[in-house]
């Protein structure tokens, strides 16, 4: 669908400025596409999808200008950040015009216990400004480098940080959002109220445009990472139970991998911080290093690399590089025939979990487990990684898990109510009231599909 005339384009140059208007197939190829390659059942779905301009406002006042503009043509608009999103839910299903936040960066009240920013903040920035005055993010992404505190609360669940503080949709953690509606004249509504924000957290951008967001901050730590060895997986994740149980120990990440994912890593097998056949524990922690070798040694496992809290984003190994989906990054660019699973196990049932999935599919299937809490219970949530056979055999696997009592928030599809972990009633109750004509993002909702 062509819906960008040359008069549109030029009422779009004089709002935003010629140069934040972008049309070169190419980069706007490029823009239109997130991390769904992550998934070979998203691909071919995915593939081509682009939309036909790129506008950046620069200020909430243009923003809402090409809202009301896009909403008197009937234009779709789909909002960007830094285009991390895995499961496709940023890609223009139906052209129209990519709304790119970057250029609404800005830190806007910082204080010991919150930060408001600009959606187009990075978290990275966030972080840093934040550890200045002694605080720091309770929890963010592995792509903390690159992704942005609205694509984060649009997109994202948790992270870093999960272990201990839980995840976007646990209360206490954004205490409040700005957004716009999309119509002819956008409404600016202040929403403060955990009811209203299950409208906008993880809404994939489909119920309304974040300006801002409030998050609330933790206490800045002394973080130092260790990588520790062992010998099975079970040696490895018992010993990750303990430290992530334990309530008097600070902790940020405790990351499992099973061998052989952590083979896939370059950078730790060539300098030996991943031997050959061992599993490994990624943790970031606030203890002393003689303290925590002891402490592993006697559960079997030996640490092979530490670095010590004045390093910590500084420049260098950043562990956090290889947990979360950037586990799943490095597997697939290593070997684009696996994929990943997002995969809850039971706490006191993941042992007998692994050993039934290891059973039935051998090394097709193999542990990678990040310990988050999600309203307020700590626990091992999988990021698996799958050699991919077929969708069928995708999809037979993902139904044994669940036969197994996992939850799974399947990845493979970009549409949110397809997920478990979606608010469905909230999002459909927001989209209505805030996007009426249902302009914004459209094609990534199972149930607007079927009603039209
Ligand atoms: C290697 C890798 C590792 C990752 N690790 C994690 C992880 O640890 N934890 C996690 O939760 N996620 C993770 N993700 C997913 C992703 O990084 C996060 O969700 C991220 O925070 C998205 O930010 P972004 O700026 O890239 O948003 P984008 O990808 O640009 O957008 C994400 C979604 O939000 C919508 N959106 C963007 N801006 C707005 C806005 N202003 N208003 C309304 N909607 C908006 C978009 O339309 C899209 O649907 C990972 C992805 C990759 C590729």
């Amino acid at each position: 669908m062509n819906t960008i005339t040359e008069p549109i384009l030029n009422e779009l140059k004089s709002l935003v400025g010629p140069t934040n208007v972008l049309t070169d197939p190419q980069q706007l190829y490029r823009r239109s596409q997130d991390h769904y390659w992550f998934s070979p059942v998203l691909k071919p779905q995915m593939d081509g999808k682009v939309a036909e301009v790129q506008v950046s406002p620069g200020s909430t006042d243009e923003l809402l200008a090409v809202i009301a503009l896009a909403v008197r043509h009937r234009i779709p608009l789909t909002p960007r950040g830094a285009g991390t999103g895995n499961y496709g839910q940023g890609v223009p299903m139906h052209g129209g015009i990519l709304l790119n936040h970057s250029r609404l960066n800005q830190i806007l009240e910082l204080t010991p216990e919150a930060v408001r920013v600009q959606t187009g903040t990075k978290l990275i920035d966030i972080e840093r400004q934040a550890r200045m005055v002694g605080t720091e993010l309770r929890f963010y992404p592995s792509t903390l480098m690159t992704a942005t505190a609205g694509g984060f609360l649009a997109g994202g669940s948790g992270g870093i940080g999960s272990v201990t503080w839980g995840t976007l949709w646990d209360e206490g953690n954004v205490l409040g959002v700005t957004v716009a509606t999309i119509e002819e004249t956008p409404q600016v509504l202040t929403i403060q109220d955990p009811e209203a924000m299950k409208g906008v957290v993880h809404n994939c951008g489909l119920t309304c445009f974040i300006l801002d967001l409030t998050l609330a901050l933790a206490p800045a730590q002394p973080w130092a990472q260790f990588v520790v060895a062992f010998d099975t997986l079970e040696t490895a994740l018992r010993c990750g139970e303990t430290l992530a149980y334990d309530e008097t120990l600070p902790k940020r990440l405790v990351t499992v991998l099973e061998w052989p994912i952590p083979g896939f890593f370059r950078q730790l097998t060539k300098p030996g911080i991943a031997p050959e056949g061992k599993s490994l524990l990624l943790l970031e922690l606030v203890t002393e290093p003689a303290e925590l070798a002891e402490r592993v040694a006697a559960q079997h496992g030996q640490v092979t690399w530490h670095s010590p809290h004045e390093k910590y984003h500084k420049g260098g190994l950043m562990l956090s590089d290889f947990t979360w989906n950037h586990t799943t990054m490095w597997v697939m660019k290593a070997d684009p025939n696996y994929t990943y699973l997002q995969d809850s196990f039971l706490p006191d049932r993941v042992f007998e979990q692994l050993q039934l999935r290891k059973a039935r599919y051998g090394d097709d299937l193999l542990a990678h487990i990040e310990f988050m809490k999600f309203r307020g219970q700590l626990g091992p949530q999988g990021l698996s990684i799958v050699r991919f056979h077929s969708k069928e055999q995708l999809w037979e696997l993902m139904a044994y898990c669940e036969s197994i009592g996992q939850v799974i928030a399947n990845p493979h599809t970009h549409r949110l109510d397809e997920d478990v972990r979606w608010n469905g009633q909230p999002i459909l109750d927001a989209k209505a009231r805030w996007d009426p004509y249902k302009l914004l993002n459209p094609g990534h909702l199972r149930v607007l599909e079927e009603n039209q």
